[in-house]
């Protein structure tokens, strides 16, 4: 079932701020657009529901965050972007990639990213000059490096939680992750409460399946709610968690012509039309979807002439 759905929470006690979200559906998206192996799916995965959920801390709309995940592994690069509203997409540079598994069986997601860095940009809505900041992988697991990121960087303690359940023929059943953030002035009651919960944390994976396939016609907040209750199970009742707002977490590439002709444009004029003199057309596609954008010499001329009106050379 391609269920999306955030929640966002907070607990009794204003300590922490809790992030949760079943990215079921972005993720089945990702791998009919990628076609990508069932290694290449979890690491995508895991990445496009952590930058998912990074983007609905941000404070206002028209705000956007990247996450790149860059390794010396098969995989190359992975790169999500994610606005404030739930919306998501991303691309893996190589979806085809396979390794051997671990001894213990299990996909050696790390391995296929390898050794590298997380550069996290943050695109303000007003145009101000974008936010950077780049440490290097603590492990290539996503999940991990999100935490480290936020640690090393902006001195926040994150815990981090993203996975996905594929069926024997690599079809996605189930994504989902969760993201705790302390508050700056969370109690160190506080703090040994989550220590003590975060190994009885359920399986992120198993419990978006779980409570997606368990929903019987249940509305999707009703399902969330039970999302977000379960995996703080047993959390004592000062520091339980409550919901704050559940909103759609949902694939969106928007790429459009216009998109598209902005980065023709700035190419600047000797570029345009050494490709109007070497090719008479261009074709464009979109990293994050693949859709198709063809460029005639009669477009590529316009936009030669726009780009020669605000003297782009
Ligand atoms: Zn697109």
């Amino acid at each position: 079932m391609a269920f999306g759905k955030a929640v966002t929470g907070i607990d009794n006690s204003g300590s922490f701020r809790v992030y949760m979200g079943i990215s079921t559906g972005i993720v089945q998206e990702a791998k009919k657009l990628h076609n990508t192996s069932p290694l290449a799916t979890h690491l995508l995965g895991r990445a496009l529901t952590g930058t998912g959920l990074m983007g609905l801390m941000l404070r206002e709309p028209g705000m956007k965050i990247t996450m790149q995940f860059k390794g010396d592994g098969p995989a190359g690069q992975v790169l999500c972007t994610a606005d404030s509203e739930g919306h998501v997409k991303g691309y893996i540079v190589h979806p085809l990639v396979e390794m051997p598994l671990r001894d213990d069986g299990s996909l050696d997601v790390s391995g296929a990213l390898g050794h590298g860095t997380v550069t996290c940009i943050r695109d303000m809505a007003d145009s101000k000059e974008p936010y950077v900041g780049k440490v290097p992988l603590e492990s290539g697991e996503i999940a991990e490096d999100i935490a480290s990121y936020f640690y090393q960087s902006e001195q926040v303690k994150t815990v981090v939680s993203l996975g996905v359940k594929l069926d024997e023929n690599g079809e996605v059943l189930a994504s989902g992750g969760i993201i705790v953030q302390l508050l700056p002035d969370a109690s160190e009651e506080a703090l040994s409460a989550l220590e003590e919960w975060l190994p009885d944390m359920p399986k992120i994976s198993e419990l978006s399946h779980e409570v997606t396939s368990n929903a019987d016609g249940r509305s999707d907040d009703a399902v969330m709610t039970e999302f977000l209750e379960r995996a703080f199970l047993g959390m004592p009742d000062k520091f339980a968690v409550k919901p704050l707002d559940c909103l759609d977490f949902e694939w969106k590439c928007g790429c459009s012509v216009s998109r598209f002709e902005q980065g023709i444009i700035s190419l600047g004029v000797k570029e345009i039309s050494q490709i109007i003199e070497e090719d008479g057309q261009a074709e464009v596609i979109c990293q994050f979807c693949g859709k198709k954008y063809d460029f005639d010499r009669k477009h590529l001329e316009r936009l030669e002439a726009v780009a020669a009106a605000k003297h782009i050379d």
